[in-house]
């Protein structure tokens, strides 16, 4: 039977394997095949995992003595900062050239309890710094939609990989919408979960206090039964939030949708964006949800917060890539110039300016000005959204505030910052949220909208989520 990747879900696949229509190792081919028709042009793979094949031979046996489950035998891409014990792993960077993991992320260790298969290592944004996957010590990654355009970032390897056919889901990171914005580019849904809610145990750090793994697939569906199972309490990360906590919270179904109008209407956001992004909140409207105006008055200090936060915790992470405990080293007379000229050599531009920006602001005489600032500017942005939310269920925006750009169009890497304005506050905040396809425009290119909700309550979110989807398709 002819599998048609680009056509299936992550249900459909499990109903159609319980039913003996083909196995996992049919579904793996499948893939495989889109990848080696199309790797070549695209590199959203660095990799294509050696033992692919022999998982997914053991998915096939799960289905056959009756263990299988939703993601059993299901393809599933890493991005390249996600462990995976025994595989390479390099952030994209010269700096972990030939680096493997010596140990399983969590995630990746709830995805081969349930049979899952893991296929290949996705191209990024050096240290998923980035919103176009230019920035890659190994190429660029071109758009499947269209070849001349970037696939956005810094997961733009993993959107690409679904975006491909070459697996049903990817696994990415999002610290400021590197799974949401490459995913509106791609036309594949991206979601970013509460902070916490996914153990950060073998995700490499940049923004620790920012960071968590998000799911990409083609619908709701496909992201959230992936993020059903990665989504557990996890005591390897003194971030993970418990059992206790999870079950803590009441659910609550969404009527109620919040639009902070003048943000989605501020300089920079093109007319087609707002023009298909309020066309859809009349569909909201007609399908009987109450739509209300909110005010955000600080949001727009998400993204100038964000790039004071981020390079801080940046340039901290970062200094453990000293030539002496992982990856690349180059020697020098003694250990400073060996850690320097290793650094030189391994880190790539956009890394350099962040660790500098970084150490900067964390500085002694500086730190107030700028850092200390930042956080307190953090914590009243967070304070404002969880005023709101007390108000509404979730807050629609755009995800993006252009649809895919062409490559070297943003030189400027200010330029570039402007492109996180709608995913930045989820991240300074912990919420979750979650990027839609929102139909084509008109040179073919897919546009979407982003939905964020309270912390904790992604299932309520994802809930609305698929509604939403469903109404946008009608
Ligand atoms: N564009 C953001 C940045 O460059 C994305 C970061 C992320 O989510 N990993 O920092």
């Amino acid at each position: 039977m002819e599998i048609d990747i680009l056509k299936l879900t992550v249900a459909k696949a499990h109903e159609d394997m319980k039913a003996g229509l083909y196995t996992p190792k049919d579904l793996f081919f499948a893939c495989k095949k889109n990848i080696d028709e199309r790797n070549d042009s695209i590199n959203a793979f660095l990799e294509v995992f050696d033992d692919a094949e022999e998982m997914a031979i053991r998915a096939g046996e799960m289905f056959q003595n009756g263990t299988a489950t939703l993601m059993t035998g299901i393809p599933v891409s890493l991005k390249d900062n996600i462990l995976y014990k025994g595989h390479r792993v390099s952030e994209s960077s010269k700096i972990l050239e030939g680096y493997k993991a010596p140990y399983d992320s969590k995630a990746v260790e709830e995805l081969k309890k349930v049979g899952a298969v893991i296929i290949g290592r996705t191209n990024m944004d050096e240290f998923a710094m980035g919103s176009s996957t230019e920035s890659s010590a190994y190429g660029i990654t071109k758009n499947p939609l269209d070849e001349t355009r970037v696939p956005g970032g810094s997961s733009g390897g993993a959107a690409a990989s679904v975006a491909m056919g070459g697996c049903l889901v990817a696994l990415g990171s999002d610290t400021a919408g590197s799974v949401r914005q490459p995913a509106g580019f791609c036309g594949v849904v991206g979601l970013k979960p509460s902070y916490g809610t996914v153990s950060r145990s073998g995700l490499m750090s940049m923004g620790s206090s920012l960071d968590v793994i998000g799911l990409l697939g083609k619908t709701v569906e496909c992201a959230r039964a992936a993020y059903d199972v990665i989504a557990v309490a996890d005591s390897l990360d003194g971030t993970s939030v418990s059992d206790e906590m999870r079950k803590a919270v009441v659910s609550k179904p969404v009527t109620k949708i919040g639009i902070p109008r003048a943000f989605v209407q501020m300089e920079g956001v093109t007319e087609e964006v707002k023009q298909r992004f309020f066309e859809t909140l009349e569909k909201l409207k007609q399908n009987g949800y109450e739509i209300i105006d909110i005010e955000l008055p600080h949001i727009h200090y998400s993204l100038p917060t964000y790039y004071i936060v981020m390079p801080a915790e940046v340039s901290t992470n970062l200094a453990r890539y000293d030539g002496v405990r992982f990856g690349l080293s180059v020697p020098g007379k003694n250990p400073d110039e060996s850690y320097m000229k290793t650094r030189e050599t391994g880190f790539g531009r956009e890394v350099k300016r962040r660790i500098l920006l970084g150490t900067y602001v964390l500085s002694h005489g500086y730190a107030d000005a700028y850092y200390n600032k930042a956080i307190k500017v953090r914590h009243k942005i967070t304070k404002e959204i969880e005023e709101v939310l007390k108000t509404v269920d979730v807050i629609v925006t755009p995800t993006s505030p252009a649809p895919a750009f062409q490559f070297g169009e943003k030189q400027d890497p200010l330029q570039l910052y402007a492109a996180d304005i709608f995913t930045v506050p989820a991240n300074i905040a912990d919420i979750p949220a979650i990027s839609i396809p929102n139909g084509m425009n008109k040179q073919n290119l897919p546009l979407d909208i982003q939905v964020m909700g309270s912390y904790l309550h992604d299932q309520d979110m994802l809930s609305f989520a698929q509604k939403l989807e469903q109404i946008i398709s009608q």
